[in-house]
C-alpha cells in the first residue's frame, strides 16, 4: 500500500467511522477516492487532514467527514441520479459517482468546473457530467434526481430545487442567515407539495452565489471566518447578566420547568462539572423527572458500566435479579452513584414505574469498565441457555482471566511482555453468540439482549485495555465512540419513538470539536457524535459552578474526600458567569435566542473540568482547558455555590437489612 492508501484508510477510521457515520455505500466509497488527486500539489501532504484545503478562486475543498455526512443524510443508493451544486475540486461528486448510477455535478467557476471535468475523466468517473452555471436554479435538463447535494451555502432552499427532487427523493443544503454559519438542512419529498424538513447541526460553508443565493460577493467572508476581537471581561459579565434565566431553588417545582423548550428533542444529554457535586445530581434528576412525567421520555442512560446500570433497570422495574451479585457500584468511585441524591431518584424512577406499568423507563448504562462482570454475565446466561456454547466461552475468556482484576496490565503484557493478545477469543465469542441469536432469543429475548451487550463490552473493552497503552487520543475515542453505540442500541431497541435522557460529564457531552483536547488532540466525545447522527434532535446541557465543596479522591482508586472548590481563575468562563452575582441561572445558547451572546461565547475561554480526582494544587493545569461554551452547549446551568454529594458506605454484610434498602444496602 502506498501511504496515501494508509492515510486514506486510518482518515475513514478515525474521521469518518469514529464520528458515527455508519452507511457502508458512503465509508466504501470514501475508502476508494484518492482525496490526494483533487488538492493542489502543494496541499498534497495534508489531502487527508481533517479539514477543508484551498483549490483557488477563494473555494475549498470540503472536510471529508461534511462530504460523507451529507452523502449519508442524502441516502444515496445504487443506480440514484444526483445533482450535486458547487462541484469546487470534484472530489464529493466523486464519491457519489462511486455509489449512484449517475451524477450531474454544477459549477459557477468556469475554471473549477474545467478543472474538475478534466480531473473525473482521467480517474475514470464516467458517469459524472460537469456543467458550468448557477446551481440555485438547479438543472432542470436532467431533472428529477433522487438526490440534490449543494456544498455551498444560501439565505433558503431555492424553489427549484424542491421541484427537481424526485418523490422520495433527498435534499442536504447548508442553509443560513449569514453568508458563513449554517445549519445542515435535510428535506424529503414525501408527496407533490409534500416536503419533510429537519436541521441536522452548525456548518460552516463557502456562500451559495446566485440568483436564488447571495448576491455576487464585493468580498466573501473566509469559509471559517471567526470575530478577531477577544471580549472584556466585564462585557462579557454583563452579556451573561443580560441574557441569564435566574433559577428558582433546585426543590421547587418551577425549577424543571425552565427545561420544557428541550422537551421536543430526541436525545438530552446533562452534564456535570465534577462527579462529586450534589447540585447537578439533584438538578439532572428534576429536569429528568419532568421529561419522563411530562414529555414521553421513556429511557435514562448513564455515565456508568452497564451491568451495574442493568440492576438498576430489573430494580426499578421490580423484576427478579439475575444472580447473587446483584449490588451495584462497589468499584471505585462507589459515590459517583451510591450517593443520597441518586438514591432518591431510584426510589422515585421504582414508584413511577410501579404507577405506569404499561410505559415503563429503562435505566442503562454506557460505560466500558466491567470487564470481569461482563464476562460473568456472558457465561452464567450461556450456562442457563446452551452449556456446551458455555464451555467454549469459559475457555475463550480464559485469556483474559489473569488480568481481570486489573486490566490495564493486560494492555501493557499483550503489547510489549510477548503475551497472548486475547482479541480473536473475544471477537470470536461475540460473534458466536449473534450467530446463535435465533435460537437464544427464542428461549429468553431479554437475557439474550444482555448478554449480547456484554460480550461486546468485553470486546471493546479489550481493545481499550491495549489503546490505553499507547497514550494517544484512541482509548478516549473508543470510550466515547462506544458510549454512543450504546446510547444509539438502547434506543434503537425501543423503537423510533424512544427518547433519552443522557447523564455524563461535560467532558463527555459537549461537542470535543469545541474544545482545546478535541481541536489538538483529536478527541471526540458523546455530544459530538450525538450532534452529527441526530443533528438538532438532540440537545447538550452543561453544567458549572464557581467553588463550594465536592466529594472526590486525590489519586485514583484513593479513599473519599470532601474537598473545598477553589474560587474559578481569573479569565475563565466561570470566572465570568460568578461576576454576574446571581445564583442559579440557565444560559440558552440555541441559535436564534441571545446571538450577540453566542458570539462571543465562540471564542475559546478557560474552562474548568473537575472529574473525579481533584488537585486544587495544581489547578490550571489540572482542570482547566480552552473551550467554545457557545459550540459545546445549547444550554449551561450555573449554580454559584455547590456542595459534596452525600456518600453511601458499600456494606460489607450482604444479608443485613438490603431487602428493604436495595439496591445500596444500607
Ligand atoms: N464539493 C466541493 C466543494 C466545493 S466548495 C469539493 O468537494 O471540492 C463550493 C463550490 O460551490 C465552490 O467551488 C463555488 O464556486 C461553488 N458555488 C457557489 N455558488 C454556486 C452556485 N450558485 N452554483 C454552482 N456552484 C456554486
Amino acid at each position: 500500500m502506498s501511504d496515501f492508501d494508509d492515510a486514506r484508510a486510518w482518515m475513514v477510521e478515525r474521521q469518518i467511522v469514529r464520528r458515527g457515520v455508519r452507511d457502508h455505500h458512503v465509508i466504501s466509497a470514501m475508502r476508494r477516492v484518492p482525496r490526494e488527486a483533487f488538492v493542489p500539489s502543494e496541499f498534497r501532504d495534508f489531502a487527508y487532514d481533517d479539514t477543508p484545503l484551498p483549490i483557488g478562486g477563494e473555494q475549498s475543498i470540503s472536510q471529508p467527514f461534511i462530504v460523507a455526512k451529507m452523502l449519508e443524510a442524502a441516502d444515496l443508493h445504487p443506480g440514484d441520479h444526483v445533482l450535486d451544486i458547487g462541484t469546487g475540486s470534484g472530489y464529493a461528486a466523486a464519491i457519489a459517482a462511486e455509489i449512484a448510477g449517475r451524477v450531474d455535478s454544477i459549477e459557477r467557476d468556469a475554471s473549477l468546473a474545467e478543472g474538475a471535468r478534466e480531473r473525473l475523466q482521467r480517474l475514470g468517473y464516467e458517469n459524472v457530467e460537469v456543467h458550468i452555471g448557477d446551481g440555485t436554479v438547479g438543472f432542470a435538463a436532467h431533472a428529477p434526481y433522487n438526490a440534490i447535494i449543494a456544498a455551498a451555502g444560501g439565505p433558503h432552499v431555492p424553489q427549484a430545487l424542491r421541484a427537481q427532487l424526485a418523490p422520495g427523493g433527498r435534499l442536504v443544503m447548508p442553509v443560513g442567515s449569514s453568508r458563513s454559519h449554517q445549519r445542515l438542512v435535510k428535506i424529503v419529498r414525501r408527496g407533490e407539495h409534500d416536503y419533510d424538513e429537519h436541521g441536522l447541526g452548525e456548518v460552516r460553508f463557502v456562500p451559495l452565489v446566485g440568483d436564488d443565493g447571495w448576491p455576487e460577493p464585493g468580498s466573501a467572508p473566509h469559509a471559517n471566518a471567526r470575530p478577531a476581537s477577544q471580549p472584556t471581561p466585564p462585557a462579557l459579565e454583563a452579556a451573561i447578566r443580560d441574557a441569564a434565566e435566574p433559577l428558582p431553588d433546585l426543590d421547587a417545582p418551577e425549577f424543571a420547568a425552565f427545561f420544557d423548550r428541550f422537551a421536543g428533542r430526541r436525545v438530552v444529554l446533562l452534564g456535570e462539572a465534577s462527579h462529586g457535586t450534589s447540585e447537578f445530581y439533584r438538578a439532572r434528576a428534576a429536569i429528568t423527572r419532568r421529561l419522563i412525567e411530562h414529555h414521553g421520555f421513556s429511557m435514562i442512560a448513564v455515565e456508568a458500566d452497564w451491568p451495574d446500570a442493568a440492576i438498576i433497570d430489573r430494580h426499578v422495574r421490580d423484576r427478579p435479579m439475575p444472580g447473587e451479585r446483584s449490588r451495584p457500584f462497589r468499584r471505585f468511585p462507589t459515590w459517583m452513584w451510591r450517593n443520597t441524591d441518586f438514591m432518591g431518584f431510584v426510589a422515585w424512577l421504582r414508584s413511577h414505574n410501579a404507577a405506569h406499568r404499561e410505559r415503563e423507563t429503562r435505566f442503562y448504562g454506557l460505560d466500558i469498565y466491567s470487564l470481569s462482570e461482563s464476562i460473568d454475565v456472558v457465561l452464567r446466561y450461556l450456562d442457563s441457555v446452551d452449556p456446551a456454547a458455555a464451555r467454549i466461552a469459559r475457555e475463550r475468556y480464559g485469556c483474559l482471566s489473569p488480568w481481570q482484576q486489573d486490566p490495564a496490565v493486560y494492555g501493557r503484557a499483550a503489547i510489549t511482555g510477548g503475551y497472548a493478545r486475547c482479541e480473536e477469543q473475544v471477537i470470536a465469542q461475540l460473534g458466536d453468540l449473534l450467530k446463535n441469536r435465533l435460537a437464544y432469543a427464542r428461549e429468553d429475548g431479554e437475557g439474550f439482549l444482555d448478554a449480547a451487550q456484554n460480550a461486546r463490552l468485553v470486546a471493546v473493552a479489550e481493545q481499550y485495555y491495549r489503546a490505553m497503552y499507547y497514550g494517544g487520543p484512541q482509548s478516549w475515542n473508543l470510550r466515547d465512540t462506544h458510549m454512543f453505540d450504546t446510547l444509539r442500541y438502547a434506543l434503537d431497541r425501543h423503537g423510533p419513538r424512544a427518547r433519552a435522557v443522557v447523564w455524563a460529564h461535560n467532558s463527555h457531552i459537549g461537542d470535543a470539536s469545541a474544545t482545546e483536547r478535541g481541536r489538538a488532540q483529536d478527541e471526540i466525545n458523546l455530544g459530538q457524535l450525538c450532534r452529527a447522527y441526530f443533528g438538532d434532535a438532540v440537545a447538550l446541557i452543561g453544567f458549572g459552578t464557581h467553588s463550594g465543596t465536592l466529594a472526590t479522591a486525590s489519586d485514583w482508586g484513593g479513599p473519599m474526600e470532601v474537598k473545598t472548590v477553589a474560587p474559578s481563575l481569573a479569565g475563565s468562563v466561570e470566572f465570568s458567569m460568578h461576576g454576574t452575582g446571581l445564583a442559579r441561572f440557565l444560559l440558552d445558547l440555541r441559535p436564534g435566542v441571545h446571538d450577540a451572546l453566542r458570539e462571543r461565547l465562540r471564542e475559546p475561554l478557560l474552562e474548568r473540568f473537575i472529574g473525579v480526582i481533584y488537585r486544587p494544587e495544581s489547578e490550571r493545569h489540572s482542570h482547566y482547558a480552552q473551550a467554545s461554551l457557545a459550540e459545546q452547549f445549547d444550554a449551561f446551568v450555573w449554580f454559584d455555590r455547590t456542595s459534596a454529594v452525600t456518600a453511601l458506605p458499600v456494606s460489607v454484610d450482604e444479608h443485613d437489612h438490603a431487602a428493604q434498602t436495595f439496591p445500596f444496602g444500607v
